[in-house]
C-alpha cells in the first residue's frame, strides 16, 4: 500500500505526497510550494517521479518547476491546464491511469470550480484527492464553469463507493460548517459533526481527509435534491441544478 502524508502550508492549504514503499517512488498532488516538500522527501528519502495537479491555480501548482528542477520527476495536468501550466510533461483526460509503482490513480474530469479541474482516484486505497472541488460540507466557487457543470462534476463523486476518504486541499470546514448550519438548522447528524470539527481544530488537527459517507449526510451541496433542504430555501420542487446554483450564490455572500 502507499502511505499518504498530508503537509499543511499557508492559511489553509493542504500538500499530498504519495509514497511507494516497494519502489521508493513518491508523487506529490497540488505542491503549493516546493521547500516543504523537499523537506519531507530528504528526511524520509522519497525520490519524486510524480507532480499531479488538479488545476492550474497558483496555490496548487507553485512548487511545480522548482521540484522537477530539484527531482527530475514529471508533471502531470488536465489536457486543458497542459497549456496554462508550465513544464506539463503529460496531459490527462477522463479515464486515465497513472501508476505510482504498482499502485493505480485513475483521472476524472470534474470542470466547474475551473474548466480543467480534474480529480485523482485511488481505488485500492479508497481515496479521493479532489483539490478544490469538493470541500468538507463544501464545494469550490464557480471561477470557469456553471453551476450546472460543478453539479455534475460533483454527482460524479457522490457515486464513489461511500466509505472514500476523501482529501481536498483546503482546510475550510469550519466556515461551511457554519453555512450548512445556517442552511440545515434541523440536521441532527449535521449538528453533531459540527461538535466533532469545533473539537479538532481546537487541537489545531486537520479536518481532512473525511468520509464521503459523512458528505452526503451533512454537506447542503450534496443534498440539493432533500425535500428539507428545499424547504428551507423555499424552493420546494426546484431542478438540483437550481438549488445548488441558488446555494452556491448564498454561499459566496454568507
Ligand atoms: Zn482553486
Ligand atoms: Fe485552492
Amino acid at each position: 500500500m502507499l502511505s499518504i502524508n498530508q503537509i499543511p502550508v499557508l492559511q489553509d492549504n493542504y500538500i499530498y505526497v504519495l509514497c511507494d514503499p516497494d519502489s521508493g517512488h513518491a508523487a506529490v498532488i497540488d505542491p503549493t510550494l516546493a521547500a516543504p516538500v523537499i523537506e519531507f522527501l530528504a528526511e524520509h528519502r522519497w525520490q519524486l517521479t510524480h507532480i499531479l495537479n488538479t488545476h492550474h491555480h497558483h496555490d496548487h501548482i507553485g512548487g511545480n518547476v522548482e521540484l522537477k528542477e530539484y527531482s527530475g520527476c514529471k508533471i502531470f495536468a488536465s489536457s486543458y491546464d497542459a497549456k496554462r501550466i508550465p513544464g506539463v510533461d503529460h496531459a490527462l483526460n477522463e479515464g486515465d491511469q497513472i501508476w505510482l509503482g504498482e499502485h493505480a490513480i485513475t483521472v476524472l474530469a470534474t470542470p466547474g470550480h475551473t474548466l480543467g479541474h480534474i480529480v485523482y482516484y485511488l481505488p485500492e486505497h479508497a481515496a479521493l484527492f479532489c483539490g478544490d472541488t469538493l470541500f468538507a460540507m463544501g464545494c469550490g466557487r464557480l471561477f470557469e464553469g456553471t453551476a450546472a457543470q460543478l453539479w455534475h462534476s460533483l454527482q460524479k463523486i457522490m457515486t464513489l463507493p461511500q466509505e472514500t476518504w476523501v482529501y481536498c486541499a483546503h482546510e475550510y470546514t469550519e466556515a461551511n460548517a457554519r453555512f450548512a448550519r445556517s442552511v440545515e438548522p434541523a440536521n441532527q447528524v449535521l449538528r453533531e459533526r459540527i461538535a466533532e470539527i469545533i473539537t479538532l481544530r481546537q487541537q489545531h488537527l486537520p479536518t481532512v481527509p473525511f468520509k464521503l459517507a459523512d458528505e452526503l449526510a451533512t454537506n447542503p451541496f450534496l443534498r440539493v435534491t432533500q425535500a428539507d433542504l428545499q424547504n428551507q430555501l423555499q424552493m420546494q420542487g426546484a431542478s438540483a441544478v437550481e438549488v445548488f446554483s441558488h446555494l452556491r450564490g448564498l454561499k459566496d455572500k454568507f
